[in-house]
């Protein structure tokens, strides 16, 4: 059976970086396994899916690079989800129960109280037909949870090495609300069934539901899936990672000038044995990944490492990624040298149009001294410029004005681009020209 993976967001709010990861992960799964990916959209909740969330997570799978090869909805799966607890009430695995939530709430207490895990205690199983009567006749609507057999349940977590679960210690799990509609829990197993999932690689938030999840597997008669449950992000503090996911949505990273390769480069290797370090394709990421270089620690995720990837992103980024995006942004006239002499001063992409002003539009010059950069002007060799231009000009303006070091260049950088630092000039000089070059340093903004 081929590898088979999925990522199952609920389109209930935007992707986080948290959630960006486990997608990551599965798609690098399956790519360096030859397998499949596919996108699964948990939205059962009618109220909570919004069709906005959809189009949302799929523009950010997009633009982290990650494809997928089958997209579903469980919203169109309903039936198939009917059909699965049909077979569960006959063969006496899913029952009806009529509690209250305040009921259930007492028992807990209670439980609680005498200090035994709150487990439900399959009262419901007890009742007699004329009592099960009686309820619906009151008007109750009945819940159906699973029946677990009460066998231990074990997996080996492909992160979190060997897991046993006594069914006994867990409650037996609601599958379907009073309402009618299905709790996540049996929905995805009948879906991992339906479409080959091989490998479930899910955040730790859901180690819980794998138990329940193994029985349900088991009693729908197919064979479970591994299992690899990651351990969920934290914040640079150390914090989870839910109480701020505005900021960090991959939406917002991405106004911000985040790169996708930094991103990705960051959440392939947070948390697992390997450096963490900036990829130039996703196809590198393939090559090296490795689910069992993962761990249990927990990763942290810090904005402060992401920047420094997305430094070495830009400066190692070729003109062929570079030049069309540049272009889309309304630098029409940019060049291969252009980007050469700049990306090595960027945080982000969209700070090489202050650059791109500096050589191709006007700047309005800084000038400390006019009667030095004046003179400067005069030295000014004819063109065409390459890159030695600069240095036979400033050798000029040495001997000339008898100044050196950053008294003899400080006031040339601030005039010929406005600001005191930036890429070099011997790669930027000639890209400004002799017309301008000579206009700013006598102080025109040009
Ligand atoms: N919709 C679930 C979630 O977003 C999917 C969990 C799973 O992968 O099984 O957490």
């Amino acid at each position: 059976m081929p590898v088979t993976v999925r990522f199952a967001p609920s389109p209930t709010g935007l992707l986080h970086v948290g959630n960006a990861r486990v997608a990551l992960i599965n798609w690098l799964f399956a790519k360096a396994h030859g397998g499949y990916f596919w996108l699964r959209y948990d939205d059962t909740d009618a109220e909570r899916s919004k069709p906005e969330y959809v189009a949302a997570i799929a523009e950010d799978l997009h633009w982290l690079g990650l494809d997928w090869d089958r997209k579903a909805f469980q919203s169109k799966r309903l039936s198939a989800y009917a059909a699965a607890a049909e077979r569960l009430k006959e063969a006496g695995r899913l029952y009806p129960c009529y509690e209250t939530p305040e009921e259930l709430e007492f028992k807990r207490k209670r439980q609680l109280a005498r200090r035994l895990p709150p487990v439900y205690d399959r009262a419901a199983l007890k009742l007699s037909n004329p009592e099960r009567a009686r309820l619906e006749a009151e008007g109750r609507q009945p819940h159906w949870r699973f029946r677990l057999d009460h066998a231990d349940v074990r997996w080996d977590d492909l992160v979190r090495g060997e897991c046993h679960v006594p069914a006994a210690s867990v409650s037996d799990p609601v599958l379907i609300r009073g309402d009618g509609t299905f709790l996540y829990t049996l929905p995805s197993v009948v879906d991992d069934i339906d479409f080959g999932v091989t490998h479930v690689i899910r955040g730790e938030d859901h180690v819980t539901n794998s138990a329940p999840q193994i029985q349900l597997f088991q009693a729908l008669g197919a064979p479970p899936p591994a299992f690899a449950h990651l351990p969920l992000l934290t914040d640079a503090g150390g914090q989870g990672l839910s109480t701020r996911l505005g900021s960090l949505s991959l939406q917002q990273m991405r106004g911000d000038g985040i790169e996708a390769m930094a991103m990705v480069s960051l959440l392939a290797h947070l948390g697992s044995s390997d450096a963490i370090e900036a990829r130039a394709s996703l196809v590198d990421l393939v090559a090296e990944f490795d689910i069992t270089h993962f761990s249990r620690a927990t990763p942290r995720f810090d904005p402060v490492e992401l920047a420094h990837l997305n430094v070495r992103v830009l400066h190692a980024m070729p003109f062929a990624e570079a030049g069309p995006r540049l272009m889309a942004m309304g630098l029409i006239a940019v060049t291969e040298p252009f980007w050469l002499a700049v990306r090595g001063n960027l945080a982000t992409l969209a700070e090489a149009m202050a650059w791109y002003r500096v050589c191709y539009a006007a700047i309005t010059p800084e000038i400390e001294d006019i009667e030095f950069t004046r003179a400067a002007a005069a030295l000014l060799p004819p063109e065409p410029w390459d890159e030695t231009t600069w240095t036979g000009f400033t050798n000029a303006v040495k001997a000339a004005t008898g100044r050196k070091g950053r008294a003899l260049f400080h006031p040339l950088r601030l005039a010929l681009t406005g600001r005191g630092d930036g890429p070099e000039l011997k790669n930027l000089l000639p890209l400004i020209g002799k017309a301008r070059a000579e206009k700013r340093l006598v102080g025109e903004a040009v």
